[in-house]
């Protein structure tokens, strides 16, 4: 049985993905070659904190860091560290917030100075699979529906999907039932009802799927050693176009700006 929201229920779960969206924004202020990854969590955490808002993913199974920061060819869960940005760098920044007990979850992946073409279209690509399975996430669709999505339009760019990490249900808890995986058959897996609330998050790689999982027990790479990006967004369903609880607008404005 799939966990529905109620639209009272809903209204509190966009509280907490709008909170994680301006925190990205903020995120987005900051990024730039010369800082840190570390630098970025901090920003994070002070400003998820003066919110109201918990770091969701702070001591979640022992993970570190309030953001997961995966540079390059780290697909997702990188450890927010040392490391110096620099221009050319492409940096998926995931954050998760705990607000009023409820979950929000999103991610962007940012160029970090000037990147080529070829990640900027990686990027472009990734941003529009995601937009091709909010699409499909309509009441009555399945979820293969969403996953076939994601994939069609990832692979129409000549690049692949990771198969390893899956999006998810989201609500009081940050991983609910069903799974979404961005790969998949049409018409294949649990009907989708209004109140649904998911997380369709595809992570896609420039070269081969395979991944690997780092020695520190977190970060997954790309075996193949190419770049990967990862965007997020969580959704409600509903009996037309889905509720995106999530935005990137914000970010944009900045980036804009920029
Ligand atoms: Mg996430
Ligand atoms: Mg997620």
């Amino acid at each position: 049985m799939l966990n529905l929201k109620t639209d009272e229920e809903i209204g509190l779960l966009k509280e907490s993905n709008m909170l994680v969206s301006r925190t990205l924004a903020i995120v987005a202020e900051h990024i730039r070659p010369g800082v840190t990854t570390l630098y970025l969590d901090k920003i994070a955490e002070s400003f998820i904190r003066d919110n109201g808002g918990i770091p969701a993913f702070k001591g979640y199974g022992g993970f570190p860091g309030t953001l997961c920061t995966s540079v390059n060819d780290e697909v997702v869960h990188g450890i927010p560290s040392d490391y110096v940005l620099k221009s050319g760098d492409i940096v998926s920044v995931d954050c998760g917030v705990i607000l009023n007990g409820w979950y929000g979850d999103s991610a962007y992946t940012f160029a970090v100075g000037s990147v080529g073409d070829e990640l900027r279209r990686l990027l472009d690509f990734t941003r529009a699979s995601l937009e091709e399975g909010v699409r499909a996430a309509i009441a009555g669709n399945r979820i293969g529906d969403i996953s076939f999505a994601v994939q069609s339009k990832a692979e129409s760019g000549g690049y692949s999907v990771v198969r390893e990490l899956v999006g998810h249900g989201i609500g009081r808890r940050l991983h609910e039932p069903p799974e979404v995986p961005n790969f998949g058959k049409r018409g294949t897996g649990p009907k989708m009802e209004k109140g649904l609330v998911i997380c369709i998050e595809p992570m896609i790689n420039m070269g081969r799927k395979e991944t690997v999982q780092m020695r520190d027990g977190w970060t997954i790479r790309t075996l193949d050693g190419k770049p990967s990006a990862h965007f997020e967004y969580a959704i409600a369903v509903n009996k037309g176009k889905a509720d995106v609880l999530t935005t990137f607008e914000f970010i944009e404005e900045v980036l804009n700006k920029i």
